[in-house]
């Protein structure tokens, strides 16, 4: 979960979610970073006054990492995750704002366990601020080996903290696609250290879906720069004005509450795209076919690419000691398949 500024303040639906940020903010403000200057400052005047710096080196990341003090060795270990700053740091290094606040936040990184009251309030395993940009909060912390299930929490809200993530949400200059924030966490966790998904499934097969029609190059783009371009090229020029607007509206949402609504919504604006980008229709596309109907068949990963598709067949029936009967997916290593990528390699050059 990660919490923003914004107009949320309004919704009668983020009212708990409002009064645990105001306590936690209370709570903690002792911490907020010296480069928000005590208030909270719009994106776009920390953007306009952050100097070019020089680009943040693998060795940069681990020694900001490690120069916290509220680390435990084990948490250095954890939070240094190389594979992830291997593929991620050539997108920060693109943003000045990003490498900005990674200097900033990451020198003073904490794991904090929060307390059961604002926990319950908020009803989450854990959380990331904005005004607090180097704590992760860790509901009923208990550690980060792999049988601790606050692992998976704690890499999930290091995900919000490596996003691009505005500060201040200004109406007029809303560029905040809040609707990215969440899946891609979970699946970032899930890739890069294991941890098993949790939440927000339904939004995770939307944007898996769409990072098949795409590539999954714009969303990383998106996500890790707050560079939207890639993204607007290849949907907006493959929809008409309407359909555009409207993927813009959808992705501008966050995923708490209900939202099936907004996902039938996308589903539905997928068929477009992908018709006008392949020249046929969606269901005839055995990859999305497999995610869309949750079928376990396929295990694609999106981000990691050191790891490789799984496929799985059916196959063997086991019996448990209770006599109950489940069917165990057996791994079957077939070629992978190509990234979409390639495609728009073409598509690009017409448009
Ligand atoms: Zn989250």
């Amino acid at each position: 979960m990660m919490v923003y500024i914004s107009n949320f303040f309004k919704k009668k639906r983020n009212l708990k979610l409002a009064i645990g940020a105001l306590v936690m903010a209370n709570v903690i403000s002792a911490n907020v970073p010296s480069f928000l200057g005590g208030h909270a400052e719009p994106l776009n005047s920390i953007e306009f006054e952050t100097p070019s710096t020089s680009d943040i080196t693998l060795e940069e990341m681990k020694n900001l990492i490690y120069s916290s003090d509220k680390l435990t060795e084990e948490e250095k270990a954890f939070i240094y995750n190389e594979d992830l700053f291997t593929d991620i740091l050539p997108y920060i290094n693109q943003s000045e704002y990003m490498k900005f606040t990674y200097r900033s936040k990451f020198s003073h990184m904490d794991i904090v366990n929060y307390n059961n009251f604002i926990a319950n309030i908020i009803n989450a395993d854990g959380l990331y601020h904005t005004w607090t940009p180097s704590n992760l909060y860790v509901n009923n912390y208990s550690g980060l080996a792999s049988e601790d299930p606050t692992a998976s929490t704690a890499a999930h809200e290091e995900v919000h903290a490596l996003q691009y993530m505005p500060v201040v949400i200004e109406e007029e200059t809303d560029k905040y696609y809040s609707f990215f924030t969440e899946p891609t966490a979970e699946m970032i966790a899930h890739e890069y250290w294991g941890a098993p998904i949790k939440e927000y499934k339904e939004e995770i097969r939307l944007i898996r879906i769409l990072m098949e029609i795409i590539g999954a190059e714009p969303i990383k783009q998106y996500i890790f720069t707050g560079d939207f371009s890639m993204i607007e090229e290849r949907v907006r020029h493959n929809l008409d004005e309407e359909e555009y607007a409207e993927f813009l509206e959808c992705v501008k949402e966050d995923v708490s509450g209900n939202n099936n609504l907004r996902n039938a919504r996308l589903l539905d604006i997928y068929q477009s795209l992908y018709k006008n980008i392949y020249g046929q229709n969606m269901r005839e596309d055995e990859v999305i076919t497999v995610i869309k109907d949750n079928n376990n068949s396929l295990q694609r990963y999106y981000f990691n690419s050191r790891l490789g598709d799984e496929h799985f067949i059916l196959g063997e029936y086991v019996t448990d000691e209770n006599g109950k009967i489940t069917i165990v997916p057996i791994r079957h290593d077939i070629e992978p398949i190509a990234s979409r990528e390639n495609m728009f390699m073409h598509t690009n050059k017409i448009n």
